[in-house]
């Protein structure tokens, strides 16, 4: 902290802040072949960018050689997915220069805004996994934490969504076709990453039976680093994203055939490893291409994890005391046979020493409890893909199995539950079990999510392992989703309290007195009207529609998922139609409910909702009598910019998954941060928010985790609630008749089936009525300002905990044994 507050008094000097402007008006010349006397926003943009990033190097280069010397203990976040946004307004915000750089760039002519919407997101993930990724980097490098992210630069990120007729159209997102200034290509290192060939076995010269992998097809790995400054500069770190580029070594016998096409063909194709991102959100897509891309992830990572620690060491015994590998799932799990065919078949180790080598190194983060989401595969494929590594995963899993088998004699149900290969149903690799098995410590993101896993999930391997899995709550940096997307709420508490809270969290408790204070709570409902003004003022631009700031702002955002259960949201929005259809003078609280949200492309039943979401505000934005009460909208393409811009503009946030499934949600607490109030169930890290902010400040409805279960077991019957409940039973028909969808009466009928006549697995029937009356308590809140603008204080108050700045931490302690690099 002392650092940042010294490095914030001359920060002019330190970023050389005099010479920016001539710095842009160089690299527009030098790096862009602009003139600079050219008005092109994008030009000025990147030569900002670039001008921005310059300032960094030498800061980076101090960071790494400060690691070095110190010879810290190093933390490698393997990461198939990383979902950073934009850099430009992040890169400020951790310099501390973004009222600076706004003055400097109003002298060129421009707003720091319109520079900033030049920017293309880096949409290198899905949603909340990658998103966490993005703010663990950003707070372990704010605190000190030597560590880096890696990850793929895929050519294609998510897609972009676009709504047509009311359908979600996919556009392919080719984000770097204008380049990115962010980039540092490092061309002058490359790996080669082999695959298929087979597995041969050799004695050396002592004598003793070797394998080694031969016969292989190899692809090149090309790192390219993102630069991450943490807070205030004092480090910065780096992500390090591979891309695959051919190999030189062309196929022989094609060439002397003169077939220079034909050899060149494979070449080429072995670039599209890092083409395109998987566009499934908790959903195992089990194609060849995906298991390549995970395996280039891991086997170039650990080339350059022992590159780095061999230049330190002789030996690889001490790998544990320096390096601490954390999985983001188990999309990298592939890493712990690779790093046992490092240790065996490369350094010469025996399995023992090797084996205790790799469990000291790994850790595993489970993020889904969800069976479609559970990462198998097929052990001929993986076979044929890493024949060695499916040697060695057999024999991980016979001395494991070895071990369950000495404990729980006679439990063969047991050993076929816990084993890593799956038997039922063709042979499968469970890449969960080998995670488990591979790792020191798993843990998960949420106490009910961990304890799901300790009681559920893995309760055998809990069994078993009675220490290795345990919780970290996840955590949001305060820094992109508070004080970068929220300068009004921002600027207020920094008046109030100081400027502390933005690298400790817990300082927001100080806000708590003030919610007494009628003057700090017009200032704070202030703030969040600008920011509601902003809001509409976007919607109109993207989807031309007119919102009201002055009505209850409702946002449902994340990815579409039947158990998110953005239909229930649906439900209510048509229930509260009817009632002012009804009665149109009845007395209700006006509201602008507003989706976002992906569905994966071949996730059909939620593209239909989507459309329904789209048909429900047709009907309901076209009728007069719900005009000014009701107003329904679908913004499309939700990413992280547009994030920014709805999270600081929201009153109201539903975060309403069916109990047990949403592991632990993130979006529920930037939006409590930016001071909205939760509906919500008991589900994931709602329950933790439901704790910090206080049951009398959060809307919780609805089923919990073990009577879902329950119900599960003991059988449950949506059909009992829609006979019992009338405002229910003519939702349903409306939707089931083709009320929406007039020019094609059964479009929705699948949404109806999946209640009616396919068991209602997410349980919406069951919670319709809780959550309406939920709503009700809402709307009633809503109408006493003075008490709904207390209680939007008390919920940013007390969101200290879910800061990723102490998520973080509690990963360095607790399972990386790492501390922060002392300043
Ligand atoms: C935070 C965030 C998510 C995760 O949202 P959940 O509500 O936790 O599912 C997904 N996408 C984007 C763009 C986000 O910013």
């Amino acid at each position: 902290m002392s650092r940042v507050c010294k490095m914030s008094k001359n920060v002019r000097e330190v970023f050389r802040l005099d010479e920016l402007k001539d710095d842009i008006r160089r690299n527009m010349v030098a790096l862009l072949g602009n003139d600079p006397r050219s008005k092109r926003k994008f030009s000025y943009y990147n030569a900002l960018a670039y001008s921005v990033r310059e300032r960094l190097v030498d800061l980076w280069m101090r960071t790494q050689s400060d690691y070095y010397d110190s010879m810290a203990k190093r933390v490698y976040y393997l990461s198939m997915e990383f979902l950073p946004g934009r850099f430009l307004m992040n890169y400020l915000t951790n310099m501390g220069i973004v009222d600076e750089c706004r003055e400097i760039v109003a002298e060129l002519g421009f707003s720091l805004e319109e520079l900033e919407e030049e920017e293309w997101d880096a949409g290198l993930g899905n949603g909340g996994l990658g998103r966490l990724a993005s703010c663990y980097l950003d707070s372990m490098v704010s605190q000190n934490i030597p560590g880096y992210g890696y990850g793929i630069l895929y050519d294609y990120g998510i897609f972009y969504q676009s709504i047509v007729n009311g359908n979600q159209e996919e556009r392919c997102d080719n984000w770097r076709r204008h380049g990115c200034p962010w980039e540092i290509t490092r061309l002058d290192t490359l790996y080669e990453v082999k695959f298929y060939g087979r597995s041969e076995t050799y004695y050396d010269s002592d004598g003793n039976v070797r394998f080694r992998w031969v016969d292989t097809e190899n692809v090149m790995a090309m790192p390219c680093d993102i630069l991450i400054p943490g807070y205030g500069c004092s480090h910065v770190s780096n992500m390090r994203l591979w891309t695959a580029q051919s190999s030189r070594e062309f196929n022989l016998s094609d060439f002397n055939r003169g077939d220079y096409i034909g050899a060149m063909h494979g070449k080429v194709m072995s670039e599209n490893i890092t083409k395109v991102l998987y566009p499934n959100d908790q959903f195992l897509q089990g194609m060849e291409l995906r298991l390549k891309q995970q395996y280039f992830l891991v086997s170039a990572t650990f080339q350059d994890i022992l590159r780095r620690y061999l230049k330190q060491h002789t030996s690889l015994a001490a790998l544990p005391e320096a390096v601490a590998v954390q999985l983001n799932d188990t999309h990298p799990a592939i890493a712990i046979p690779e790093l046992m065919r490092l240790l065996m078949d490369v350094y010469g180790m025996g399995w023992d020493v090797a084996w205790d080598i790799c469990t000291r190194t790994f850790a595993y983060t489970n993020h889904t409890v969800l069976p479609e989401a559970l990462e198998t595969w097929p052990v001929d494929l993986l076979g044929r893909l890493l024949p060695r590594h499916m040697q060695i995963i057999y024999e991980i899993n016979r001395r494991f199995l070895e071990g369950v088998a000495a404990t729980f004699p006679g439990d063969t149900e047991r050993l076929s539950r816990m084993s890593v290969i799956q038997e039922e149903g063709g042979q499968r690799v469970r890449m969960a079990n080998l995670a488990i098995v591979g790792s020191h410590t798993v843990n998960g993101v949420a106490a009910l999510h961990s304890n799901i896993l300790q009681t559920g999930l893995f309760r055998d391997f809990h069994e078993y392992y009675p220490r290795k899995i345990r919780n970290v709550t996840n955590g949001v940096t305060p820094r992109r989703w508070l004080m970068q997307c929220n300068p009004a709420l921002s600027r207020l508490i920094t008046q109030s309290i100081g400027p502390e809270w933005c690298c400790n969290l817990e300082k927001l408790r100080e806000l708590v007195p003030l919610a007494e204070d009628s003057a700090f709570r017009d200032a704070w409902a202030r703030a969040k009207l600008e920011n509601k003004r902003l809001l509409s003022r976007y919607v109109l631009r993207k989807v031309q529609m007119g919102i009201n700031p002055n009505t209850l702002f409702d946002m449902q955002f994340k990815r579409m998922h039947e158990y998110k259960r953005q239909l229930l949201n649906v439900m209510h929005v048509i229930s509260l139609f009817n009632r002012i259809k009804d009665n149109p003078s009845a007395d209700i609280t006006p509201r602008t409910v507003l989706f976002g949200g992906k569905a994966a492309p071949g996730y059909y039943q939620a593209k239909l909702i989507i459309r329904l979401i789209n048909e429900v505000a047709r009907v309901v934005n076209a009728d007069a009598d719900v005009a000014g009460r009701l107003r329904v909208a679908f913004l499309p393409n939700y990413c992280i910019s547009q994030a920014e811009k709805v999270v600081p503009a929201a009153d109201l946030s539903e975060q309403i998954s069916t109990a047990g499934m949403e592991a632990s949600g993130t979006g529920n607490m930037k939006f409590a941060l930016n001071g909205a109030l939760t509906i919500g169930t008991l589900d994931g890290a709602n329950v933790e928010i439901m704790e910090e902010v206080g049951a009398e400040n959060i809307f919780i409805f609805g089923l919990k985790a073990h009577e879902v279960a329950e119900k599960r077991r003991s059988g449950y019957n949506p059909r009992e609630f829609y006979e019992n409940d009338a405002e229910l039973r003519r939702v349903m028909d409306m939707i089931g008749s083709g009320f929406f969808s007039p020019d094609e009466r059964g479009l929705f009928s699948p949404v109806y089936d999946s209640l009616m006549h396919h068991g209602d697995y997410y349980m919406l029937m069951a919670d319709y009525r809780p959550y309406m009356e939920a709503q009700a308590a809402v709307d009633a809140l809503y109408l006493d300002q003075d008490q709904w603008v207390r209680k939007s204080i008390l919920n940013a108050a007390n969101m200290g905990k879910f800061s990723s700045d102490r998520s973080v931490m509690e990963y360095a302690r607790g399972i990386w044994h790492v501390e922060p690099l002392g300043k």
